[in-house]
């Protein structure tokens, strides 16, 4: 069995944007995360799944997000566009991460990324040659596809419904 390499948004993947609180600077100072998102990560780890964060915003306020709820704990890597220097669906955000984990293009069949935005994560891992994950529960983004580029590989309702596509996808 070829074990997944799982990639994960941040923003209405796993931290609920509408509850961030914001200092003068516009970094986040705190946030609750999406239901079943705390669940999701330790199910990951609890699979021994190897789990990197690619996200698009500034260091400081995923620091600050994620070592409060102590979430921090559960990513092998953390990618954020403010130390990339570009934003997803660059390919170099999923290139950073491939590297810092010493993977390589023969692992990209591996790779699985899940996301809540389709022009960002869902066309992102689909260049990149990834497979493509999209979370739709957030209600502040279009869901439904324009292209083909912009077509999830699947779709998945809940944090934790990753779980069960990835066991069901590993078996085939
Ligand atoms: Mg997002």
């Amino acid at each position: 069995m070829l074990r997944r390499i799982v990639f994960l948004d941040s923003g209405d993947t796993l931290i609920d944007e509408s509850t961030e609180v914001r200092d003068a600077r516009g970094i986040v100072q705190t946030a609750a995360p999406v239901p079943g998102a705390p669940e999701l990560l330790a199910g990951l780890r609890q699979a021994g799944y190897r789990v990197a964060m690619v996200a698009d915003g500034e260091a400081e306020s995923f620091e600050n997000m994620y070592s409060l709820l102590k979430l921090d704990q559960y990513f092998e890597e953390r990618v954020y566009s403010s130390d990339v220097g570009e934003e997803k669906p660059s390919p170099r955000m999923f290139q950073t991460a491939m590297d810092r984990m010493g993977l390589h293009d023969s692992d990209k069949p591996r790779i699985l990324m899940m996301g809540n935005n389709l022009k960002r994560d869902i066309v992102g891992a689909n260049r990149f040659g990834i497979t493509s994950v999209l979370l739709d529960w957030s209600p502040r983004y279009p869901m439904r596809p324009e292209s083909q580029e912009e077509t999830p590989d699947f779709v998945v309702h809940s944090p934790e419904e990753l779980l069960s596509l990835l066991r069901r996808i590993e078996k085939e």
